[in-house]
């Protein structure tokens, strides 16, 4: 099996001077929509949680498993990278820009689900919310449930994590 640590220090070391630490880094059973995700970490008190990077699990079934992996993995550190920086991490002009710098090409898996476009999640039971559109001002159908009688509650509305691609 590939091991992504020592991959991503390979990575590290050739196209971004070895100065990203590495984030959590797990294979992802689940994730047929993509290749690979950035979830970014949060850095506030009581909810700190280190930002990861998912990659898909069949990726390793594949044909030229280790290219992909290592492209998928590629891919998902420049958005790591941007995030780091504090900059706009999804696919942005700089996203592209290193992209080529770096000759990453994009694996584009043949999509086993409709694929969401935006990734939503409630801050509280950090359940996840896959959406094909953007969504208005929705909060945690559960939470708010078992912790505001039913009503709408702002503490459990939906946070934009991530867009997918
Ligand atoms: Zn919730
Ligand atoms: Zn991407």
């Amino acid at each position: 099996m590939i091991a992504l640590g020592p991959l991503f220090q390979e990575i590290n070391l050739q196209h971004f001077d070895g100065c990203l630490d590495p984030p959590q880094m797990v294979w992802n059973s689940r994730l047929r929509s993509s290749a690979g995700r950035f979830i970014p970490g949060s850095l506030r008190f009581f909810r700190a949680k280190p930002p990861v990077i998912e990659i898909a699990s069949y990726l390793r079934e594949e044909g030229e498993a280790a290219a992909l992996i290592r492209d998928t993995l590629a891919h998902e550190m420049i958005h790591y990278w941007l995030w780091v920086r504090r900059q706009p991490y999804g696919h942005t002009d700089a996203f592209y820009r290193k992209m080529r710098e770096m000759g990453v090409s994009r694996y584009n898996p043949v999509p086993r689900l409709p694929a969401p476009k935006y990734l939503y999640r409630c801050p509280v039971c950090l359940k996840d919310f896959p959406a094909r559109r953007k969504l208005g001002v929705l909060a945690c159908l559960e939470c708010c449930r078992n912790q505001a009688n039913g009503k709408f509650d702002h503490r459990f509305k939906l946070e934009l994590i991530q867009q997918l691609r």
